[in-house]
């Protein structure tokens, strides 16, 4: 292959000048010297370095959009799971080899000093951390585009273990500041909440006056987020909480001290913590409240900003802002952009809302019930007492104007797709909320897609034909190739156009070389050096001796049923018991390896970390079996943890019951860099076997029709368990103390909800999974079909670029182009 030419532009620096920047920084910002400085002192040295081409990056784009009075997107996101950012951002802006070189001769690895940065988790998984990427692809397409979401003063808790039990600890990302925040208190907002409202008549007419109990304030800190090149440099922006004002003077004059800062304390609560929750929805007022927080303060932000260019003339309100939801966490913006226009700007109703449909589209990427938000009504009057007015208004419009025009005198459709739900004492589904005040609703797969217009909103489907698509989901490149995995990058680049993290279509140029022996020897080099880097990795985090001539069969994701690690377990237990029947059972060594937390609350999810954890002990310690199989459960999983184990991989477990994962990003991350899916016909499973060729993954278990047909003739999870021999015995294993020596039944839980519930099938797909698993060993011992399979998948990812997902929102949705920043 020809043509070298980057994306990423050379930077007018020299090795020379960047070392001379970072000890500068060191020395007048840090207020340290190289010889006393500490890594982490080190780190916010290149940090403050790196800012001089951000901060440069993100006034020069502000002016471009400012002054082209640009239509922009405005991404809200309750959750934005971004990781560590200095690779990144090296990356991006062409400055990681010149910064390698120059830490190099101050002494150090960048690769050590780059550990000193702790993760910004300000998400629980796959729908923060596509959030992440999609802010990544916004800035690389230099789309006018502004992330929002919620400055969690603590993130996703670190998970340790405790005798095989997850323990939860608070994370601090920003204990000692982050240098990536810029503070912006010019742009602070007010937040109301509570009180009552109150009609006032005049003119013959009357409007809505709400009286807040209480006001807070809004801080924003803005992220910069730099595209791919590092032209366009878009921001997050992130809102603090804080007291309306540190003390209320009248208390603390009458004695009250400690009364006013309590005041300041509840205010402050409200961006103190992410909801740990992750697929399930609590119901607790104060996340309503973090919901309304943030979104209340980002419509108040494009307000203010549309004003500043256009004063009260909000002809041109609809041409100039896209707001997308991700998630129905801010579909309370629905009502306060309506609030706002109403109440504030004195539009007519139905002007306000055409606008405010025409503006907002919603992500929906769920269809487990325990996930689709629902708020209790009186808690909504209570918190919110306009916003349940407007809902109110908004839903008998539409049942009257809408669902009646189309289904005349049906009940039953009314009361399926109000907003209100009558049983419970009244419920505000947010979902419906979300598709009747947006002009489009997509899936994030394209048989999620299908599943959201045929099962959760069929006649919203019927009364508007067209709003309903797909976008099936991504990954950024940069990070979880180019960043993360330098060996295959480097080896890629010898092949293909050196901008390919920008245009992953040209891996395709690597195909014709997956039959060729020197490439695939190569290939697999990187892989093997990729997992002997791994091997130290898990001995530091678990004490447990690994070789990387084994399988590296990996599943990490949020521990839930419906992913079924307990499907992952049942196997591995199985493969042991063979070990133990007949000791030279025939099987290519494997490190079966997981990395998952557990919603804190979440029983069952508990119980499966502990019995994994305690298999693994078993298995681990046991010289009969002679280190043909090894388990790890690595705590703590993160992104910077997936950045280091990705490339590592050999195989993906995606095994979820077919209909319940939407679409997974992990199965892309692993895919792209060479791991063989194993995995259920579900999500994007569906599509990259598309994609990489179905003899190139997998594939077991009940496809989604087959999972209603079992369901429909009653599934019997006892049937499979009485007439699998060795799914019998596994099963029997957890209620005796083989694991948990002298502890009978300790991992009973697990076995009896197989068994007398399964609700995710476990049990139905088991045979068919270790049938797969079998394969899965015998294309290992198949060297060069393995090497083969893997460049395949390597090669035909393409699809999966988290910049064709924005640019297919930015053509079906949000009628969005790119403008350019000007250069310096
Ligand atoms: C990609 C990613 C996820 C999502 O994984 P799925 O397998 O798609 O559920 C979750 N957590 C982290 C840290 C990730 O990087």
């Amino acid at each position: 292959m020809s043509g070298k030419k980057s994306a990423a532009p050379k930077p007018d620096m020299t090795v020379k000048q960047f070392k001379e920047t970072v000890i500068k920084h060191l020395r007048s910002t840090l207020g340290t010297y190289e010889e006393k400085a500490s890594k982490q002192a080190w780190n916010q040295a290149i940090a403050a370095s790196v800012n001089e081409f951000i901060f440069d990056g993100v006034s020069r784009t502000r002016k471009t959009h400012a002054g082209k009075d640009a239509r922009a997107v405005h991404y809200l996101s309750l959750e934005f799971l971004m990781g560590r950012l200095m690779s990144n951002n090296l990356q991006n802006l062409g400055l990681y080899e010149l910064a390698d070189k120059a830490m190099k001769e101050l002494g150090f690895e960048l690769a050590d000093i780059l550990e000193e940065e702790p993760d910004m988790a300000l998400g629980n998984g796959g729908l923060g951390r596509l959030a992440a990427c999609f802010i990544d692809s916004m800035a690389t397409l230099a789309l006018p585009a502004i992330g929002y979401g919620i400055h969690y003063e603590h993130g996703l808790f670190r998970q340790e273990f405790f005798k095989g039990r997850q323990v939860e600890r608070p994370d601090q990302w920003r204990e000692f500041g982050s240098p990536w925040e810029i503070c912006r208190p010019e742009s602070e907002q007010v937040v109301k909440l509570y009180g009552y409202v109150e009609t006032v008549y005049e003119n013959g007419g009357s409007h809505k006056v709400w009286h807040p109990g209480r006001t807070m304030r809004a801080i924003p800190w803005d992220i910069p987020i730099v595209g791919y090149g590092g032209h366009n440099v878009n921001v997050l922006r992130l809102w603090e909480s804080r007291a309306d004002k540190f003390f209320d003077w009248d208390v603390f004059n009458s004695g009250g001290y400690v009364d006013a800062y309590t005041e300041s304390v509840q205010a402050e609560t409200v961006s103190k913590v992410l909801y740990p929750n992750d697929e399930t929805d609590a119901g607790k007022e104060l996340r309503l409240i973090q919901q309304y927080f943030f979104s209340a303060a980002s419509i108040a932000d494009v307000m203010r900003r549309f004003r500043n260019a256009h004063g009260n003339d909000f002809s041109k309100f609809t041409a100039l802002n896209a707001l997308q939801l991700n998630d129905t966490h801010p579909a309370i913006a629905i009502p306060e952009l309506m609030r706002v226009l109403v109440d504030e700007e004195g539009i007519s109703w139905a002007e306000a809302w055409k606008m405010t449909r025409e503006t907002f589209s919603y992500t929906n990427h769920t269809l487990l019930p325990e996930a689709l938000e629902k708020w209790p009504l009186r808690m909504i009057q209570h918190v919110l007492p306009r916003h349940m007015e407007i809902i109110f208004e908004i839903n008998a419009r539409f049942l009257k104007d809408e669902v009646e025009t189309k289904w005349p005198g049906n009940d039953g459709i009314k009361r399926k797709l109000s907003i209100i739900e009558e049983a419970n004492g009244q419920m505000v589904r947010m979902g419906n909320l979300s598709v009747v005040g947006s002009h489009a609703v997509n899936g994030v797969a394209q048989i999620h897609s299908d599943l959201v217009k045929k099962d959760l909103f069929p006649e919203m489907n019927e009364l508007w034909p067209g709003k309903f698509l797909n976008v099936t989901n991504g990954i950024t490149p940069r990070r979880w190739m180019k960043a993360c995995n330098p060996r295959l990058s480097t080896l890629i680049e010898k092949h293909v156009d050196a901008d390919w993290p920008r245009y992953l279509e040209k891996l395709t140029a690597l195909k014709p070389l997956a039959d060729d022996s020197k490439f695939q020897k190569e290939y697999m080099a990187v892989k093997h050096a990729n997992k002997e880097d791994f091997v130290k990795v898990i001995k530091e985090l678990t004490d447990v001796d690994v070789s990387a001539d084994a399988i590296f069969d990996v599943q990490i994701k949020r521990l839930h049923e419906y992913k079924r690690q307990h499907l992952n377990l049942l196997y591995i237990m199985a493969l042991y018991r063979r070990l133990l029947i007949n000791p030279d059972y025939d099987m290519h060594p494997r490190v079966f390896i997981f990395g998952a937390k557990a919603a804190p609350g979440y029983y069952l999810a508990k119980e499966i970390i502990f019995a994994i954890n305690k298999v693994a002990e078993k298995v681990n310690n046991d010289p009969r079996i002679k280190d043909k199989i090894k388990v790890v459960f690595l705590p703590n999983y993160r992104v910077s943890l997936a950045e280091k184990l990705i490339p590592a991989a050999d195989v993906s477990q995606q095994i979820s019951l077919a209909g319940k994962e939407a679409s997974g990003t992990g199965n892309m991350k692993l895919a792209l860099n060479g791991a063989i899916t194993l995995g259920t016909l579900d999500g994007a499973n569906i599509e990259i076997a598309e994609e990489a060729g179905e003899e190139n993954v997998v594939i077991f278990g009940m496809d989604v029709d087959e999972v209603v047909e079992t369901r429909e003739q009653g599934y019997n999870p006892g049937h499979y368990y009485q007439n699998n021999e060795e799914l019998k015995a596994v099963l029997d294993w957890l209620d005796s103390d083989f694991f948990t020596p002298g502890e009978p039944g300790l991992l009973s839980a697990v076995k009896h909800n197989l068994v007398d519930h399964d609700p995710y099938m476990v049990l139905a797909d088991y045979q068919s999974y270790s049938d797969a698993q079998s394969k899965i060993d015998a294309l290992y011992r198949d060297k060069k079909a393995w090497a083969r399979a893997a460049i395949i998948n390597t090669a035909s990812l393409a699809k999966f670029n988290s910049d064709r997902s924005i640019q297919d929102y930015a053509d079906t949705i949000w009628n969005l182009k790119p403008i350019k920043a000007a250069a310096k």
